[in-house]
């Protein structure tokens, strides 16, 4: 689960991080008081959303020209003319995708006087199976590139649980950001409140770029995107609170009701998969094919026909698929299952584009009666291969 950059920077606060004094408002008519609880001179406004990339998007309705989702102004009159600006707009950034995202709400906050601009997150390692703070002294672009053009720069300094973050850890930290004091010290201050914030609220990513070093040397956390566990949400009532389902898609929403492992994705096919490596393996043959998946779906090992109906009608209210493939391997989930949550849900919702099946193992034979006997126009195939040829095919003669 993800949650907004200023509530982000509430929950850090409350650790005791350095963060900037804001206000989120959701009306233009809110920007005036909202400015005027900051100390000024300088104000920002910040779109939030759920994507990163704020500062260099454009907003669909306001042309090239216009100013991105983040503006640093300089007066209370500037505050409100941009949130009337910006609200209701939509903010189209590197992690939007072209459709964008609307800004329904805005965060005003106390401009800082930056000398230096730094990343720092706090993520899984799975290589070292161990949480690692990740540092670089590029901040404020885009970490990915940083990775790809200058790895040398990027320094990942991994955890001991047993220890948690040391006076040693803090300092590498200082190091690989080529802090001076004050912010060295605050640096390691800081390095123990985001690990325990991170460890105590079961983030699973905790990403402030930029971090950044004042003009009067000390630091302060500029940005956060923080991700949550979503298996360990239920320990943690006050971040299920923060939830903003409006930034969700809604197909994940639903799926999410039902208990599936659904993400959506931009691709046309369609895909009901179960389990996670099944499904990450059908994946890659509808691109080795020349086509892209519309979603990721893993229904679980043993799902019942209504959470494969509930699945397949999700996969078909999607406007975007031009075809799917149901792709099963039975062995705790039972073909037989499947068909008949297949079969449950065309009934119900109809079917409007080809549909790909292929079936194997427990209860092989009685899933693919149930399929042939339905009347559904329904294409067979034998295994993967042939399955992903034959759905790439029924979509592009489409
Ligand atoms: P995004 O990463 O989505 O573009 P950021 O919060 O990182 O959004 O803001 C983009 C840039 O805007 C920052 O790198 C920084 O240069 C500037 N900025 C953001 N917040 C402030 C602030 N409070 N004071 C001054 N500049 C800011
Ligand atoms: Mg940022």
């Amino acid at each position: 689960m993800n949650i907004h950059e200023y509530q982000a920077k509430a929950v850090l606060k409350e650790y005791g991080a350095p963060v900037a004094a804001g206000v989120a408002i959701t009306d233009a008519g809110e920007a005036e008081s909202a400015a005027r609880q900051l100390p000024g001179p300088v104000y920002v406004v910040k779109s939030q959303i759920h994507a990163g990339g704020r500062g260099k998007g454009k907003f669909k309705e306001l042309g090239p020209d216009a100013k991105g989702g983040v503006r640093v102004v300089k007066s209370i009159e500037d505050v409100v003319s941009n949130a009337k600006e910006m609200l209701g707009n939509t903010l189209v950034t590197k992690q939007t995708g072209a459709a964008g995202k609307q800004v329904n709400r805005l965060y005003i906050e106390d401009g800082a006087a930056i000398a230096r601009e730094l990343y720092l997150s706090l993520l899984v390692d799975r290589t070292v199976g161990r949480v690692a703070f990740v540092a670089s002294t590029e901040g404020g672009m885009d970490i990915e590139t940083v990775a790809a053009e200058t790895p040398e720069k990027i320094h990942t300094i991994p955890i001991d649980p047993e220890t948690g973050v040391t006076d040693a850890d803090g300092n590498r930290l200082a190091e690989a950001l080529k802090l001076d004091e004050p912010a060295k010290a605050e640096m390691v201050a800081l390095a123990k409140t985001l690990y325990k914030a991170y460890t105590e609220k079961d983030m699973s990513l905790l990403e402030i770029n930029p971090l950044i070093v004042l003009d009067d040397g000390h630091i302060r956390v500029l940005d956060a995107k923080v991700s949550f566990d979503n298996n360990a949400l239920f320990r943690h009532p006050d971040i299920v609170e923060l939830r903003d389902t409006t930034e969700e898609d809604e197909k994940e929403i639903e799926a999410s009701k039902h208990d599936l492992a659904y993400i959506a994705l931009d691709g046309d096919i369609g895909c009901m998969v179960n389990g996670a490596g099944l499904a990450m393996a059908t994946m890659d043959i509808i691109k080795l094919y020349g086509a892209s998946p519309a979603n990721f779906l893993d229904v679980g090992g043993g799902a019942s026909k209504e959470k494969v109906t509930a699945a397949f009608k999700i996969i078909t209210a999607d406007p975007n698929v031009k075809g799917i493939l149901v792709n099963i391997f039975g062995g705790i989930m039972r073909c037989d299952v499947i068909a008949e949550g297949v079969v449950a849900a065309v009934k119900e919702v109809g079917l409007k584009v080809p549909l790909v099946v292929r079936l194997e193992g427990t209860n092989v034979d009685l899933g693919k009666k149930i399929i042939n006997e339905s009347g559904l126009d329904v294409v067979a195939a034998d295994d993967l291969d042939d399955a992903a040829q034959k759905i790439v095919a029924a979509v592009k003669g489409a």
